[in-house]
Order: C-alpha cells, then sequence, then structure tokens
C-alpha cells in the first residue's frame, strides 16, 4: 500500500509538508468506538490511515472513542485490538482512550463558559428542536441563553456533581442561531447522563458528545491529519471553531489538527452498518460476529481472508471524495490473487465416489509426487499415495455423456493427476441404481514423470484420493451471505405494499456443510492453514473448529468469479 502515489489525501498531506506545517511531522489516528467488532469498511479506514502514517514515516494512533457510556464494552475493545493487530498494523506506544481525557474536556468546558461562549440551556428536548429551525428558517435563541457566566458555572458543576436526572440541562456552544450550517446553531457539548461506563465507572454522570469530544482528542494527542468519512463534513467549521477557542485559551498549540473527509466504503453484497450486523448475530441468521459469513474482520478471518488481501483492496478501491459503491467481486479477486501467490495446493474430493482401478493389485500402494505450488518448485513437492481404490468426484464419471464431456464415461481415457492415465470400463449401481462405483484399468507405463508417460494423449485430467489413505473431514461451502448486491433495496417486481427488508435478500445457500475425503497431508494442519484445494477453490483450516488430525475447512472464495447474478 503506498498511499504516498496518487489520492487527494496523500497530496493534500504531501504539501502540508513541504510547506513545513508541523515541521513536517505526520500522525493520524483510526478511532473507533467500542460498541461493537470491525467491519470491511474500518479495515479500510485502518489501512488509510496506519498507511499514510507508513509512507510519509509518521505515526498512526490506535484511539478508542469511548465517550458514550451506554454502548461499549471491554469485549469489544479486546476485538478490535486483536483485528487491528492481525491487519498487520502496529500503533506502537501510541494506544489511547478517549475516557482518559474526560478532565480535559471538562476543563475545556469550562474554559468556553468562562469566555462566554458555552451555556447551560433547561429548554426540552421537544422545546430546543423546535428553537434550532430549518434548513430555510434561522433558528430562535434560547431563554436561557443570556445566563450569566456565573450561573452557568455553578449549573455545569452541580450537573458533574450528579443533582440533576438525564436530559434536564445541557452544556452548548454559544456560537449562531441563524448560521446557514445547522451545527454551528448552538451544538450540544455535554449532557447528563447517569450511566456506569467501562473504564471511568460512576466517576461521571456528565459525557462530552462526540463532536465536542472528537477535536479535543485529535488535539491532545497532538495529530496533524485527521481523516473521517463524508458524512462529517458539515462538522469540520465546528471542529475548527472549537480548537481556535481553546488554543486561545492556552489548551493547545498551533497549528491545530485538520480534518480531511473521504467517502466510506460501500460494498455490494453485504451490509456494513453497526446496527444490522448486531441483528443479524442476536437473531441468529449467523453464528455470531465471527461467522465466516459476516462482513466483519473476525469473521473474515475465520472465512480466510488475508490481511495482505485487504491492503490490496483498499489500494484497489481507492480513496475518493464522493460515495460509491465497489463491488464484492474486487474484494473476492483481492483475496485469490494473493492466496494464489502464497497458498500451497492439496487435493481434496468434495464430492465422492469410489473409483476402482481393477488391475491394480489389492493390498498394495505407491507414492505420487505433486508440486506443492505450480509457480513456486522452491516449495517442493509432497508424497500423495496411490491404490486400488480412489475417490474421485462424483460430476467426473458420467454413465452416458453429454457433448464435450471429456471425463469419466465407459470407453474414455483420462490422467489421475500426478498418476497414471486410465480407461473406464464401466459402473456398479446398487437397487436403486445410483452408481455407487466406478471402475477402470490403468496403464502401468504411463505415470506422471516416468519416461514415455507423455505418449499418452488424454483430453481429462482427474485429481482423486486413495481410500485407504484418505482423511475424511468436514469442509463448509461459503458463498455471499445476501443474495442482492443493495440488500433491502426496492427493486422492480416488487408488489407496491411490499417493504423488502435486508433480511429479505439473506441468502439461504450462503452456507452448505460437507463431508468431505482429503489427501493425508491435510491431516495434521495447524488451524489457519491456507490451501487451494485443485479445481475448487482456496480454503482455510477453521481457526476455532479445526484440530490436528480431525481438521475442518472452510471455503474462502472458489478459483474463479462464479457468481450467479
Ligand atoms: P457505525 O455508524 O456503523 O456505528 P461508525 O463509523 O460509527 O460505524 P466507528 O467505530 O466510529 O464506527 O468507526 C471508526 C472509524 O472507522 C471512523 O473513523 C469511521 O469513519 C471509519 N469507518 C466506519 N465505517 C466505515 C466505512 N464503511 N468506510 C470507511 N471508513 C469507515
Ligand atoms: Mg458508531
Ligand atoms: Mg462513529
Amino acid at each position: 500500500y503506498t498511499p504516498r502515489s496518487t489520492h487527494f489525501i496523500s497530496n493534500l498531506i504531501e504539501a502540508d509538508r513541504q510547506n513545513g506545517k508541523w515541521g513536517g511531522r505526520v500522525e493520524t489516528r483510526f478511532p473507533p468506538e467500542p460498541n461493537g467488532y470491525l467491519h470491511y469498511g474500518h479495515a479500510k479506514s485502518i489501512c488509510l490511515n496506519f498507511g499514510i502514517a507508513e509512507a510519509f514515516g509518521g505515526a498512526c494512533h490506535l484511539r478508542f472513542d469511548d465517550t458514550n457510556p451506554t454502548k461499549e464494552e471491554q469485549e469489544y475493545v479486546d476485538a478490535i485490538i486483536e483485528s487491528v493487530q492481525w491487519l498487520g498494523y502496529d500503533w506502537g506506544e501510541h494506544l489511547y482512550f478517549a475516557s482518559d481525557y474526560f478532565d480535559t474536556m471538562a476543563a475545556c468546558a469550562e474554559s468556553l463558559i468562562r469566555a462566554g461562549k458555552a451555556y447551560v440551556d433547561s429548554l426540552s428536548a421537544e422545546d430546543m428542536r423546535a428553537y434550532r429551525g430549518t434548513l430555510t428558517e434561522p433558528g430562535k435563541d434560547s431563554p436561557f441563553r443570556t445566563r450569566s457566566i456565573e450561573e452557568n458555572l455553578d449549573l455545569f458543576a452541580r450537573m458533574k456533581a450528579g443533582e440533576f436526572p438525564d436530559g434536564t440541562h445541557i452544556l452548548r456552544a454559544k456560537i449562531d442561531m441563524a448560521s446557514p450550517n445547522i451545527n454551528l446553531r448552538d451544538p450540544a457539548i455535554y449532557r447528563i447522563r447517569h450511566a456506569h461506563h467501562h473504564r471511568t465507572g460512576d466517576r461521571w454522570c456528565v459525557y462530552p458528545m462526540y463532536t465536542f469530544a472528537h477535536p479535543i482528542e485529535d488535539a491532545i494527542e497532538n495529530i496533524t491529519h485527521s481523516l473521517c468519512t463524508l458524512e462529517f463534513e458539515d462538522q469540520r467549521p465546528f471542529y475548527d471553531w472549537l480548537l481556535e477557542q481553546l488554543a486561545e485559551a492556552g489548551f493547545f498549540p498551533r497549528p491545530l489538527p485538520r480534518q480531511i473527509e473521504f467517502a466510506r466504503l460501500n460494498l455490494t453484497y453485504v451490509v456494513l452498518s453497526k446496527r444490522k450486523l448486531v441483528q443479524l448475530v442476536t437473531e441468529g441468521h449467523v453464528d455470531g460476529w465471527d461467522d465466516p459469513r459476516m462482513p466483519t474482520l473476525v469473521g473474515a478471518r475465520r472465512r480466510g481472508f488475508t490481511p495482505e488481501g485487504f491492503r490490496l483492496f483498499a489500494e484497489r478501491a481507492g480513496v475518493s471524495k464522493s460515495d460509491g459503491w465497489i463491488d464484492m467481486s474486487v474484494l473476492e479477486e483481492c483475496m485469490r490473487e494473493h492466496l494464489n501467490d502464497s497458498a500451497e495446493r492439496r487435493v481434496a474430493v468434495l464430492d465422492p465416489l469410489r473409483l476402482i482401478i481393477t488391475n491394480y493389485p489389492e493390498g498394495q500402494s505407491e507414492q505420487c509426487f505433486a508440486p506443492n505450488h505450480p509457480l513456486k518448485p522452491e516449495l517442493g513437492s509432497r508424497e500423495m499415495p496411490l491404490s486400488r481404490e480412489l475417490w474421485i468426484e462424483r460430476e467426473d464419471f458420467m454413465e452416458t455423456p453429454v457433448k464435450g464431456f471429456r471425463r469419466l464415461f465407459p470407453g474414455n481415457k483420462v490422467r489421475l493427476r500426478y498418476g497414471y492415465v486410465v480407461e473406464c470400463t464401466g459402473c456398479e449401481k446398487d437397487a436403486e441404481g445410483n452408481v455407487i462405483a466406478v471402475t477402470c484399468e490403468y496403464f502401468p507405463d504411463s505415470k506422471s514423470g516416468t519416461p514415455g508417460a507423455d505418449t499418452y494423449k488424454v483430453k481429462g485430467n482427474l485429481h482423486w484420493v486413495s481410500v485407504a489413505h484418505a482423511c475424511q473431514a468436514e469442509v463448509r461451502l461459503y458463498d455471499r451471505l445476501f443474495a442482492h448486491p443493495q440488500p433491502g433495496q426496492r427493486r422492480e417486481g416488487d408488489a407496491p405494499e411490499f417493504e423488502r427488508d435486508f433480511l429479505d435478500d439473506i441468502n439461504p445457500d450462503a452456507k452448505r456443510c460437507l463431508v468431505a475425503q482429503l489427501e493425508p497431508a491435510l491431516a495434521q494442519v495447524a488451524p489457519e492453514s491456507r490451501y487451494q484445494f485443485e479445481r475448487h477453490g482456496y480454503f482455510v483450516a477453521d481457526r476455532v473448529d479445526s484440530r490436528p488430525g480431525a481438521p475442518v475447512f472452510n471455503r474462502t472464495v472458489t478459483l474463479k468469479d462464479s457468481w450467479q447474478k
């Protein structure tokens, strides 16, 4: 990831550096609220912030924006730390909690009151909304706007001391109720909230509003460039106004942090809103936050997606100033590219049918040699035992072949990959007429890698596993969680009274479990080992359920984009 190369944010930062602003220093931050698990969208923000710090020789902070006491939990803090580390980023000593700044934030608020730039309002929430005005009409001053500095200081102190119930008073910045930007019409900065905080306990019963807290967090940490998503663009004037006041009051040195907005990631075939992700989990539509179908980073990890794939994706998705959609196939292709390069090859038969080589001696076996990676001979090869009975894919046999079928049918020859050429002689059936075994004869002088083997010209090339040596294992085939690119969006053919919900678009086939036959080399793999199963796709040993000796594999992605639109 080389953000220095092209996009508008790196250009702005480069310009700031050339002008010597902040002495050329670059410091960014990734500020998650610990109220849920990170998702693919966060990965974009993480790659952007940490990537910029890396490219400019700066630092990126991991800051927990834990100013809202009611929704935050330690469980999420731990999971977020693990996911950022998993993506391969290092914040060094820069791990921060916004709740550690509550004292400074309260002091900032008091300083604004002293400067006549904040007041305690006691309007009801409903009246406050009415006084705010609209996009086309200016707001009106609250009758409490003219309270004296002494009265405001006293009321704020009593708010902090817990004298008032939730919602009775609120501290507001005093800016301009007629501003065309509604965010500057005396925004709320501190509210009363009698709630237990996961880190500060019951020490506080007033909590800062996000728009007040965030600029202060950035300034305390000496952030140079505060990158955020587009919906905060209209907040930038308040961000700048607030830090100006606090710089004047001596809280922070100049130059102050600079907010820059970018378009959030919108990805097809998933949902990236925390509310919807919570719903998927709590209503049991998936098997938890780390279900491989979930667009969370813990889910991605279990699915077998790779940090390198995410970095490639962040680079390809780019950084833009206007909202757009990225197709899921772009993310899948990034994973495929990294896995094609990095994953060793193995053989697995997912829908096993018995193949009997009738002229191969019973009780005997021999080794075949399979390269671990076709493009990387340095990765060597492994032994694959071959014997009289093999597992092949059910779809590789047709008693009566359709036109163009090149695999096994009576009278046809195929190569058993890394092994012999065989000629199909027939099949065995059960009482209902189902094929239960295919029979063939092999040509002893046709073994791959032996002299003369290539005089056999055959069109089919099948993978197989020796029945006597196979490792039977659970394989889970995952696919896209939603069957529609924009889940929940109304579309042609919907009845007028039908209100489409994102849950209506869940893909019922996004998880299928099979019992597969694996080559013996897969029996002992460590959890999270990733492989290409030849002809099938990329798979990972499940990090939760897989054990050496009893592997469980998840399909990460197919070999080619096979999504049926
Ligand atoms: P939600 O609104 O679903 O709760 P959020 O944006 O509030 O998500 P945070 O934990 O506050 O979640 O996000 C941390 C950082 O990640 C923020 O800086 C935010 O801008 C960024 N981020 C969140 N979602 C996306 C996305 N889809 N694309 C890019 N960046 C994102
Ligand atoms: Mg949020
Ligand atoms: Mg947020």
